[in-house]
Order: C-alpha cells, then sequence, then structure tokens
C-alpha cells in the first residue's frame, strides 16, 4: 500500500505513519507544521528510508503527489483547543478547502479517504451518551465554532463525494486521544496535567472540573482508524473509549501516576466547554469489532513516562 497520511507530523498522523510504515507500506506524508514539530519527521525518515516521503505544504492549496496512493488520511487540522483558538480561519480552512483537495487527490487516485472527525460535531451534548445518529447541539459563533463546523462542513463533503462519486470514504469521530509523543505544550488537558505535575507544578483545571471527558490510548484508536478503514462502512463511526471521568478525578489520577506533591489550582472555564462526553462506541463494536484494550490508568502511565524522559532532556 501507498499511503497519504495529511497532518503526519501531527501527534496522531505521526504514529500513523509509524504503524503504516512497520508494517512495510509506503507513507507520504504531508504538513506545514502550524501545530506540531519538525522533529517529528527525522525519526521517521530513520525509520521508513526511501518508503517514507515527506511534502512540506499547506493543504488548503491544491495537493500533487506523484506516482499511485491507494489511501489518503486525512488528519491534518489544529485539534487542540488553544490551538484553533489561536488559529480560527486556519482552522475554518483546512475544514473546508484542506478537506476539500484530500478528498480530490483520492478521487483522482482512485484511493479510499478517511476523514479524522471529531465529537466536536456533537457540541455540548444533550443526549448521553452520544451515538452516531445524534446531530449535535453546536453554537457556530461561539470560539469552538470555527473547529466544530469545520468539522461538520468536511464531514457533509465527504458523503457528499461517496454520493455522488462512489468514492469509498470513510468518516471517525474522534473522541479525546492521548498518548505518547503528544507535545508538552499542546495545551489539552493531559499534557497539561503531565507536566505540571513532573515539574511540581499546580495543576489547572478549568471551572470546578465537574466536566466529563473519556479518554481513549493512541495504540486503540490506531488500531480502530485501521479496522474502519478496511470496512465497508461508510457513515461515521465514534472510535474512543467509553470509560468516562470528571476532570477533577483526572487530576487526581495524574497527581497518582506521577507520584506528584502538587496542588490542584482552579481556572476560568472557557466558553461553550462541552459538559459531558463519552462515546457510544455499539456501531464500532458491532461493525468493527472493535473496542478500545488499554486502561487510562496504564495508557496514563504509558505517556507519564514518556513525558518524564522528554521533559529531563529538555526536549520540547
Ligand atoms: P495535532 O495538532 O497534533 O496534529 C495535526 C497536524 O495537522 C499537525 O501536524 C499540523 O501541523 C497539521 N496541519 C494543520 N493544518 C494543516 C494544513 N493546512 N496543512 C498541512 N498540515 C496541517 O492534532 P492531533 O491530535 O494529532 O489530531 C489529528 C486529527 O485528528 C485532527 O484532524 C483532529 O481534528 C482529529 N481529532 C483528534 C482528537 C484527539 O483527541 N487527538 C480528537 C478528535 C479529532
Ligand atoms: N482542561 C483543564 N485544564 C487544562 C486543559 C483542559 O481543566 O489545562 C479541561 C477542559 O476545560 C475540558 C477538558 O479538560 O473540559 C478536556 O480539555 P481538552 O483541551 O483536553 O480537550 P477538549 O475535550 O476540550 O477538546
Amino acid at each position: 500500500m501507498r499511503i497519504v497520511v495529511t497532518g503526519g507530523a501531527g501527534f496522531i498522523g505521526h504514529h500513523l505513519c509509524r504503524n503504516f510504515l512497520g508494517r512495510g507500506d509506503e507513507v507520504v506524508c504531508i504538513d506545514n507544521f502550524i501545530s506540531s514539530e519538525r522533529g517529528r519527521i527525522r525519526p521517521l525518515q530513520d525509520e521508513g528510508k526511501e518508503r517514507f516521503v515527506f511534502i512540506e505544504h499547506n493543504v488548503c492549496a491544491h495537493i500533487k503527489v506523484d506516482g499511485v496512493v491507494d489511501a489518503v488520511f486525512h488528519f491534518a487540522s489544529p485539534a487542540s483547543p488553544i490551538d484553533y483558538l489561536n488559529y480560527p480561519i486556519q482552522t475554518l480552512k483546512v475544514g473546508a478547502l484542506g478537506t476539500h483537495n484530500a478528498l480530490g487527490l483520492a478521487l483522482t487516485k482512485k484511493a479510499r479517504f478517511l476523514l479524522a472527525s471529531t465529537s466536536e460535531v456533537y457540541g455540548d451534548p444533550e443526549i448521553h451518551p452520544q451515538s452516531e445518529d445524534y446531530w449535535g447541539n453546536v453554537n457556530p459563533i461561539g470560539p469552538r465554532g470555527v473547529y466544530d463546523e469545520a468539522k461538520r462542513f468536511a464531514e457533509a463533503l465527504t458523503m457528499a463525494y461517496h454520493r455522488t462519486h462512489g468514492l469509498q470514504t470513510y468518516i471517525a469521530r474522534l473522541f479525546n486521544t492521548y498518548g505518547p509523543g503528544m507535545r508538552l505544550e499542546d495545551g489539552r488537558a493531559i499534557p497539561n496535567f503531565l507536566r505540571a505535575a513532573i515539574r511540581g507544578e499546580p495543576l489547572p483545571v478549568y471551572g470546578d472540573g465537574s466536566q466529563t471527558r473519556s479518554f481513549c490510548y493512541i495504540s486503540d484508536l490506531v488500531e480502530g482508524l485501521i479496522a474502519l478503514s478496511k470496512s465497508e462502512v461508510h457513515d461515521p463511526v465514534n472510535l474512543g473509549n467509553p470509560a468516562e471521568m470528571t476532570i477533577a478525578e483526572l487530576a487526581e489520577q495524574v497527581l497518582k501516576i506521577t507520584g506528584s506533591g502538587s496542588c490542584i489550582e482552579q481556572r476560568p472555564l472557557p466558553q461553550d466547554d462541552p459538559k459531558i462526553r463519552q462515546p457510544d462506541i455499539a456501531k464500532a463494536r458491532a461493525l468493527l469489532g472493535w473496542e478500545p484494550k488499554i486502561s487510562v490508568e496504564e495508557g496514563l502511565h504509558q505517556t507519564a513516562e514518556d513525558f518524564q524522559k522528554r521533559l529531563s532532556i529538555g526536549q520540547k
């Protein structure tokens, strides 16, 4: 297989590239580093040698890839709330123009296309847990709207290509995913908590910490994405770990796992921060035979070890 990964220098993208290289595929990674580090590319080049090609490119402009392409995994987009609040227009553009170009590439090459969508399409949900038939509760003009609406548009465009052109498309609705290799300054809850705990700084809990999330370990997610891309399921599928916890509980777990003496410090809750989030994964279980295997405790241990190592050598 020859696989294009847009956003391949990002957290999930670089794990996907590693997985594809590990099973012998060729990878074309496209990224403009808007929310990632150049340093991620070198190990992939070392591992893949001539099977790994990197193209520095903003996918909002026409994407040109020479040769055969069997699949396009479209992961390019800022994903941390901090990033998409800093880059609101770039986020809207990559969800719209970037997705259009990535679909166009897949169509030209007669390749399969997988969109990294998100649980944010459900907004601040009114039903719990969230199943794929729920249409969501999104504030289109709020600060998070730039991400949520971009992904909702991306889903609509993907389905239009599937229906109009018969393109083999897949829509994965990813719930919060974490693991080794996340940027230390990523800004999402787990990297922020781990960094603070290891440095002995206060853990910044937004609001009273009663909002919930459900955290999926990266290796589980990658398995789910691969299972979906090999299936015949063209409607959206939730991929996430249903183990739901409050953010206050997450902070306590991080303190326990790192053995840190840090305290917890409340900070203002960002606008439109969803109050609850838990994936209903009945569809993924039934149609893909997939479910996560790694407990949050185990996943946090692995991630803490990686953060400890990188912080001790002053890496980003
Ligand atoms: P990330 O920020 O680590 O990676 C995104 C990558 O996309 C970065 O390398 C960035 O530089 C690149 N990128 C952004 N805009 C680009 C553009 N215009 N052209 C080329 N490259 C561009 O984020 P992540 O956590 O790895 O998320 C990857 C994808 O998965 C995103 O599409 C995100 O919306 C989706 N997702 C992630 C999560 C999660 O919990 N990690 C949850 C839901 C959805
Ligand atoms: N959060 C927090 N402290 C942080 C970062 C995030 O309390 O340093 C909260 C945030 O308000 C949200 C939850 O943790 O309720 C998950 O945030 P994250 O940015 O990881 O992802 P989201 O689910 O909001 O996209």
